[in-house]
């Protein structure tokens, strides 16, 4: 393209990955990020199929490697901490031929921006206040009172994007809440540290999980049933409710909810999907959690915000002055098989966290069978494994 800026509003996974691959293919990418620095927090995500490929293809592996964890189990445990379900996590493994890590979000995110720093144009604690999109250019304006011109605008701004409010229409419109909240934090010196274990413990309708990482941290998961969608946007709010859902829950709760004073950066959002009718509208196209958020239980989000990043760029590139063909070009390539994983990650969460005695039971007993060769393979290979090409560009 003649004029190859393009603006991305968000640094948190698709948006720098974004950066990258349109430095690659010679475009002038500036990120705007709202936080003041890069946001670290978040709890350690499962990382394989195609966003490990990518991340091969961006040279990240051997990092990704280091900062990552040899997982051995999955463990579901009762109020006395006896294990009572769980699986070995050499089953994902051995499914995935070894291309598979366990590690903490904010390192991902950490090593994706690492990429990019001193690269191209970073603004931290600025925002769009809006666009006007036009015949030569997009007219963005800031919350700083900054105006500039852009040829494109990305949202990468998650899945409470305001680059989708301004250009596509009220969150509302496109989000299908899956019945649940989550939230995540890490503090230091906990215990008890069970080394490279998921220990989960669940009531009805209730999960927490703890994983203690390098440096004698801890960090802590909760999901739990909520009916409808906590729009909570002020962290102490967040935090009542999470103590208001897991009040008398039993197990190491108690500690661990004292512990929530301590924490510095604190994770909290519904579980929601996000299905938009399109995902461009003129200059303005989105990615990531902002296009189709599959939603925290489909273990996928960050690999998914990264394949739809690094298909954006790719067609971009291709299509020359054609940024609209480019666009169209990037959603034929993943509309199917977004919408399966969203499918899959929708059947998922009622067997995550059940709302029942019963569900919680047959859980952990279906999650014991996994010891039995082949069973795992069966049950969880259709859903682990990408069924999609990387396209080279
Ligand atoms: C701090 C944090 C912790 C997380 N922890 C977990 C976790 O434990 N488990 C899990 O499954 N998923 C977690 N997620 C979500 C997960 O990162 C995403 O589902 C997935 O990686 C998709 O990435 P994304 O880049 O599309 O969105 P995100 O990773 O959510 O990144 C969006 C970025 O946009 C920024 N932003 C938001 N609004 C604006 C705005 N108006 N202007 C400019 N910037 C804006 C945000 O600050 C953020 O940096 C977390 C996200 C964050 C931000």
């Amino acid at each position: 393209m003649r004029d190859a800026s393009v603006l991305i509003s968000g640094l948190g996974i698709a948006g720098p990955t974004l950066a990258y691959w349109l430095l690659q293919h010679g475009f002038r990418p500036t990120l705007i990020e709202r936080a003041s620095r890069p946001r670290s927090g978040g709890y350690v995500i499962d990382f394989w199929g195609l966003g490990y490929d990518i991340a091969e293809r961006m040279g990240l592996l051997p990092d990704l490697r280091a900062c990552g964890y040899q997982v051995r189990e999955l463990r579901f445990v009762d109020s006395r901490n006896r294990r009572v379900g769980g699986f070995g996590i050499d089953v994902f493994r051995s499914l995935t031929q070894g291309r598979y890590v366990s590690l903490p979000r904010s390192d991902l995110a950490r090593l994706i921006y690492g990429k990019i720093d001193g690269r191209c144009e970073i603004v931290f604690g600025d925002w769009i206040t809006a666009i006007d999109q036009r015949e030569s250019g997009a007219d963005v304006r800031f919350a700083s009172g900054a105006e500039r011109r852009f040829a494109l605008v990305i949202g990468a701004d998650g899945l409470h994007s305001a680059v989708r409010a301004a250009c596509f229409g009220p969150e509302r419109k496109f989000e299908t809440f899956l019945g649940y909240a989550a939230a995540a934090f890490e503090v230091k010196a906990y215990r008890p540290r069970d080394e490279d274990v998921y220990v989960s413990y669940g009531t009805p309708g209730r999960q927490v999980a703890r994983f203690a990482m390098r440096d004698d941290r801890t960090v802590f998961l909760f999901v739990f049933a909520a009916d409808a969608a906590l729009d909570l946007h002020d962290v102490s709010a967040q935090k009542r409710a999470l103590r208001t859902a897991f009040a008398g829950a039993g197990w190491e709760c108690p500690q661990i909810l004292a512990a929530l004073d301590a924490c510095e950066e604190f994770y909290f959002d519904p579980v929601s999907q996000i299905r938009l009718p399109a995902w461009s509208a003129g200059r303005v196209a989105l990615v990531g959690d902002a296009a189709f958020c599959p939603s925290l239980l489909a273990g996928q989000g960050s690999a998914l915000a990264m394949l739809s990043a690094y298909v954006l760029a790719g067609e971009l590139a291709s299509c020359g002055e054609e940024y609209a063909r480019g666009f169209a070009r990037y959603e034929d390539r993943l509309r199917a098989f977004i919408a399966e994983k969203q499918k899959g990650a929708e059947r998922f969460a009622r067997s995550f966290a059940p709302r029942t005695r019963l569900g919680l039971l047959l859980r952990n007993q279906v999650t014991k069978l996994f010891g039995i060769p082949g069973l795992a393979k069966l049950v969880l290979g259709p859903s682990l494994l990408d069924r999609l090409a990387l396209p080279d560009y």
